[in-house]
């Protein structure tokens, strides 16, 4: 019987596009859908979004030749964090000349790793996209699997792979149950220049009643990310200009002088998502449809880099070897590689959030207490600091 596709991936968002781009150079035959234009994947419009990239990230996208194809002009080094507490004057401070490295991580707009990720997949002879097509269902055989498009066409592959966002339908109809927490609560999302330098300092100011954060993009400007309950959120969008910019330039306490929004406001519902488990039969959930982050801990797309990875390197090793690259083996030891540290950061960052964004009294007390014993005890920072940063290396070149 003829199958004529090795992988089939649904879904052209960062992380399908990341492991397309990590098959570039083998034998394997890759299918990419996408349920969206062509147009929207290949020329991905500013979203709003500043992506916080690891170290690790950055070698996996320097590994996949995707890193040189985004425009560096537009990214910015991360020297150091701030986390406020309200008013309170408990502070955790991670500075990158802390921790032996140069830089804590890099800032690049997503749609410019989008673009480029698009850019590094076209090149490639053994990858094709298919836009404007959806998935509607999977079905498992013994050696391969159909997979049924909407129009009703059906394609044979050894393997699928889902990497069709956190709300993934694929996920829910092959039978894999996920854990849903909804924040309800909107990010809100815009560029703002400002008269005073950031110095490359992220500020994650949990005030009460709404979290503020500033991530410092090139030149005096940076993104503002302003997350409040779902109630108040359309008040916010709707805010002339003249407001919004006394509003923000008032929360920084005129830190950064006057600040006048410069990009479009964008929102996000927050809501966070693991799956029970990231793998069926020649089946594997990579990104958002496998962990999808509350955004504060910057992790989302860092994570879905690293599954990918993990799952391509085992995907060559099983073809250098002449094996199934579908197999259940395979397929096991990607998720028992994968799936401890994924939950790890989304319990761990689902806790951050229940205890910095609940307003009682005793609960104000507890983060006190917790800024203060991480401040003030080094290797708690250091863990945690290493942690975020995926910092294994003492020094990182310059990119
Ligand atoms: C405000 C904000 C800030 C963020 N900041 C960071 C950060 O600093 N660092 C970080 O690492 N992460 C960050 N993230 C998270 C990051 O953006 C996501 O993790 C990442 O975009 C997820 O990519 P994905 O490819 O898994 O999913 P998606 O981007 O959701 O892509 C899924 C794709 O699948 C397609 N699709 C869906 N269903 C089908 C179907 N049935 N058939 C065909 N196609 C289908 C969709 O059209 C879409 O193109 C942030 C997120 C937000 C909202």
């Amino acid at each position: 019987m003829q199958i004529p596709y090795d992988i089939v991936i649904i879904g052209a968002g960062p992380a399908g596009l990341s492991f397309a781009c990590s098959m570039i150079g083998t034998d394997v035959k890759v299918l990419v859908v996408e349920k969206s234009n062509l147009e929207s994947i290949s020329n991905p419009q500013a979203d709003g979004r500043e992506i916080a990239l690891t170290h690790l990230s950055l070698r996996i996208l320097k590994k996949l030749g995707v890193w040189d194809l985004v425009d560096h002009a537009q990214v910015s080094p991360l020297k150091e964090a701030k986390v406020f507490d309200g008013n309170s004057p408990s502070l955790l401070n991670f500075k990158s000349e802390d921790s032996s490295i140069e830089v804590l991580g890099y800032l690049a707009p997503n749609y410019q790793v989008r673009k480029a990720l698009y850019q590094r997949v076209e090149q490639a002879d053994n990858i094709i996209v298919m836009t404007e097509a959806m998935v509607d269902n999977v079905e498992y055989h013994k050696t391969y699997s159909d997979v049924f498009f909407a129009d009703g066409s059906v394609v044979k592959t050894k393997l699928v792979i889902a990497a069709d966002s956190r709300f993934s339908n694929i996920r829910r109809k092959v039978g894999i149950p996920s854990l849903m927490k909804d924040f309800s609560k909107v990010m809100v999302v815009t560029k703002m220049e400002h008269e005073n330098s950031h110095n490359n300092i992220a500020l994650e100011c949990f005030d009460y009643g709404q979290t503020l954060a500033l991530l410092p993009m090139v030149g005096n400007a940076s993104s503002v990310v302003l997350t409040v309950s779902t109630d108040k959120s359309q008040a916010i969008l709707d805010m002339s200009e003249v407001d919004f910019n006394a509003k923000i330039t008032q929360d920084f306490k005129g830190g950064l002088g006057q600040m006048t929004q410069s990009g479009e406001r964008h929102s996000y519902p927050l809501v966070g998502v693991h799956a029970q488990t990231f793998i069926a039969d020649r089946f594997a959930l990579i990104g958002d449809a496998a962990v999808g982050m509350h955004p504060v801990t910057a992790h989302g797309f860092n994570l879905g880099l690293r599954g990918q990875d993990i799952l391509a390197t085992l995907i060559k090793e099983a073809v250098s070897h002449g094996q199934d690259i579908g197999s259940k083996s395979l397929l096991k030891l990607f998720e028992k590689k994968h799936i401890h540290l994924t939950r790890l950061m989304f319990f761990g960052t689902n806790g951050i959030v229940a205890l910095f964004t609940n307003d009682a009294p005793v609960m104000k007390q507890v983060r006190r207490f917790v800024l203060k014993f991480a401040e003030h005890f080094p290797p708690v920072k250091y863990l945690i600091s290493n942690h975020l940063t995926e910092a294994k290396q003492n020094k990182f070149p310059p990119f």
